[in-house]
């Protein structure tokens, strides 16, 4: 029985550093030429009313997107632009889901595969993307999914791995997973998001990493408080085969957002390599 549904947080500072690092995933995967297959292993429900009871619950998007003036940040112009295309009316009434950026950045040659496991989120995720050939919705576990989708047919990928952590299991086995996926294709660009609710869960699964085989890995982390002080403290995005630009084009931009979403002045940016290529 899954219980976590992403519509009480969206919009939260963990979306922002997630999306923001997606966006630019995409947007350099999409300058060349041949075809991409984006593969979301938890693609969640697509859009997400900020006004709706779920959402209002705990308005996370206050400290996160809602901070955010886009003036501030002239780099995140495709970021913002996704966050319009939701909003025709101006505002921020709605919030992209990682489907949605996906959808406004790949071209008329790429695909998606998206999956989501919780049947709800599945139809309304669905719904939203009916009509828009390029991308296919399954019920199905993203783990397993991704392992049967790679290498894709275009040899050319950009996956995001984004569970809940509702189980603890998922720490273990989203490193298992990235270490099959890569076995089988070595050139993917990999994205996986990860909360800081206990530090040593992720010093853990960084361990992990750093033992087996992956090589080129780098990981991108924006804190809000000190670690240990209750919550969501910092989320982060551990990279593999990051496009050489990204860390040119992240490093200020996140001490940036640092500063602003960060609470009594606790914020902090942080990158480091796990793995040398
Ligand atoms: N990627 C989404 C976004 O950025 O908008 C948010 C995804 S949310 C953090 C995680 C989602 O994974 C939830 O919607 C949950 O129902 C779904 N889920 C949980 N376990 C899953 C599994 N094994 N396979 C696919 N989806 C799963």
């Amino acid at each position: 029985m899954l219980s976590y549904r992403h519509s009480f947080h969206a919009g939260n500072f963990g979306d922002v550093i997630k999306h923001v690092v997606l966006t630019e995933l995409l947007r350099y995967a999409t300058l060349k030429g041949k075809a991409i297959t984006y593969i979301d292993t938890h693609a969640g429900a697509g859009c997400f009313d900020l006004r709706s009871e779920h959402a209002s619950k705990l308005n996370e998007w206050e400290q996160g997107v809602g901070r955010l003036k886009r003036g501030e940040f002239p780099e995140l112009e495709t970021y913002f632009s996704v966050i319009d295309e939701v909003n025709p009316d101006g505002g921020l009434d709605f919030y992209p889901g990682s489907p949605i950026f996906a959808q406004a950045l790949l071209r008329g040659r790429d695909s998606g595969k998206l999956f989501e496991l919780h049947s709800r989120d599945c139809e309304t995720l669905t719904e939203t993307m009916a009509g828009d050939l390029r991308f296919e919705v399954r019920w199905f576990d993203g783990f397993k999914g991704l392992i049967k989708q790679v290498p894709p047919p275009s040899s050319r990928a950009v996956v995001l791995i984004d569970p809940p952590y509702e189980v603890k299991e998922d720490y273990d086995t989203v490193v298992q997973t990235l270490a099959d996926a890569y076995r089988k294709f070595p050139t993917g660009t990999y994205a996986l998001w990860y909360p800081v609710v206990e530090r040593s869960r992720i010093d853990q699964m960084v361990a992990e990493i750093r033992k087996s085989e992956i090589r080129d890995v780098r990981r991108w982390e924006l804190g809000v408080k000190p670690d240990g002080t209750g919550g969501m403290t910092a989320a982060g995005m551990i990279v593999l085969n990051p496009p050489w630009t990204l860390q040119d084009k992240l490093d200020p931009v996140l001490t940036r957002l640092a500063a602003v979403l960060g609470n009594d002045h606790a914020g902090f940016a942080a990158c480091d390599v796990i793995a040398e290529e």
